[in-house]
């Protein structure tokens, strides 16, 4: 199937207010081409050196979201253009991007990570470390941060209960700290391309599909 005919698939099993970004990580230039004539702009890598090289051959009005473990070394070479950090999970982290971000003149916006899957592998804060971080103010004081929400990536099984008493974890904690700062406080990151019917209905603003839009790596 085309990208653009499995862009619209997924484009339709979407509620509109829900963001779509599409994970093109593996794949070539032309097949982000395809899904941006069909007028899509949110593209999602994981990788810091293919990011910065498909920035550099493609349009400068695509909005391209970092959305996997990102090293702190790493973080200069995409500050300068990066419309969204997903999976900050740690101050240092936080603390770098805020520098390089100065550097640039401009504020990034990031999603703070929550580990809330079973594995031990993922990356993310614990709930009780961060939400001990946010009510103690320690990460509202960096000026060319804007935190904007949460993300978080539910454990790879085909238990769907498990999945969903996931999502509603990260959804609780989502409503829990937004009260620690503003209406730019609006995004939850949960879904991907076996999960986002679960997380939409879960209360997800925003969904990472990859392989159901680009087939399989
Ligand atoms: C690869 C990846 C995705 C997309 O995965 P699919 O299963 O291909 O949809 C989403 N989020 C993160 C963090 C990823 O690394």
């Amino acid at each position: 199937m085309s990208v653009k005919v499995s862009l619209d698939q997924v484009q339709q099993s979407i509620p509109e207010e829900v963001v779509l970004v599409a994970v093109s990580k593996t794949k070539p230039v032309s097949a982000i081409e395809e899904a941006y004539d069909a007028g899509h702009r949110h593209f999602g890598e994981n990788r810091v050196q293919e990011l910065v090289e498909k920035e550099e051959r493609l349009s400068s009005d695509i909005k391209w979201h970092h959305i996997g473990h990102l090293q702190t070394n790493k973080v200069k070479y995409i500050a300068s253009f990066v419309h969204l950090i997903h999976a900050v999970d740690s101050e240092k982290l936080l603390q770098e991007i805020d520098k390089q971000a100065k550097k640039h003149n401009r504020i990034i916006d990031i999603l703070l990570q929550v580990h809330i899957a079973q594995e031990e592998s993922k990356f993310g804060f614990q709930w009780d470390i961060l939400s001990k971080l946010i009510s103690d103010n320690n990460l509202i004081n960096y000026s060319n941060v804007k935190i904007r929400g949460l993300m978080g990536m539910a454990t790879f099984t085909h238990d769907e209960d498990q999945v969903r008493s996931e999502f509603q974890k990260l959804k609780k904690y989502f409503d829990h700290i937004r009260r620690h700062f503003n209406e730019e406080f609006s995004i939850l990151s949960m879904g991907m391309s076996g999960d986002f019917e679960i997380a939409i209905e879960e209360g997800s603003t925003m969904v990472r599909v990859g392989s159901k839009i680009f087939g399989t790596r």
